[in-house]
């Protein structure tokens, strides 16, 4: 039975992190699947390590990283990927919004898919958060022939071996999808379940988003013109 990585960056969310791994393990303990819970913590100022590293020394399925600086969201994913050693990896965020009771549906679809990725169709967030993100997809999706609607979801399930081949640069999170399909996934969009933040605050805002969001895109258009289609035709020993 494939073994599942659940890789859970980590910002300052101490008043998340322990609800979080009791929603996650009831839901990951029905699965029938072994799996270990990858907690990348990315240099948090508040207890969010001390609650993590109780987690560890408690339970054997939960594994930490704790990065010496702040590294951004997409660092600690890639860090997660890059020590995860599940075959299908599932990332989250740690603030709750996510709904770990999503996860089996997602599930149900790996093998005919190798990425699926959440869609909050009815988001609880702010206003001006739900339209800057609208701006976004759609830009992006635009700028690089996707039909995503929604990228910045982070509840997402991949295939690890195919993830493990994509070096991921800040921001590059938010392009999982293109990037997963460039390494010959199939991907598939399915609703979830979103809500609001109760503790904690959002680490970004719109116009920082959007202006790293809009140099991200063009790189990303860049790597898609630029990927190399080699189909070998024959070769010898
Ligand atoms: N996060 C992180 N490093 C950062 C910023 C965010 O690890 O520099 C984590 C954060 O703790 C959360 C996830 O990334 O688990 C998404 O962040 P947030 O909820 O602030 O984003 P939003 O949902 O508001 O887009
Ligand atoms: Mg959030």
């Amino acid at each position: 039975m494939e073994k599942i990585s659940f890789v859970i960056p980590i910002y300052n969310e101490e008043g998340n992190i322990e609800e979080l791994f009791k929603e996650l393990t009831c839901v990951a303990d029905m699965l029938k699947h072994p799996y270990e819970i990858l907690l990348v913590d990315d240099c948090s100022s508040d207890g969010s390590l001390g609650i993590i590293k109780v987690l560890a020394a408690r339970h054997k399925q939960v594994r930490y990283l704790s990065f010496e600086n702040n590294c951004g969201q997409s660092a600690a994913l890639y860090a997660g990927f890059q020590h995860a050693d599940g075959d299908i990896i599932i990332t989250m965020d740690a603030d709750l919004q996510n709904d770990p009771a999503d996860i089996p549906t997602l599930l149900q679809h790996f093998g005919e898919y190798d990425m699926i990725n959440g869609w909050r169709a009815d988001r609880q967030d702010t206003l001006s958060k739900k339209i800057g993100s609208r701006i976004g997809n759609f830009v992006r999706n635009r700028l690089t022939w996707e039909t995503i609607h929604d990228t910045g979801c982070s509840l997402k399930v991949m295939r690890a071996s195919m993830l493990k081949e994509i070096r991921i640069f800040r921001g590059l999170h938010r392009f999982l999808p293109t990037l997963m399909r460039l390494e010959g996934a199939r991907v598939l969009e399915v609703p979830v379940h979103h809500r609001a933040r109760v503790h904690g605050v959002s680490k970004y805002n719109n116009l920082q988003r959007g202006i790293e969001g809009l140099y991200d895109v063009i790189a990303v258009r860049w790597m898609i013109k630029r990927h190399l289609k080699v189909r070998i035709k024959e070769f010898n020993d």
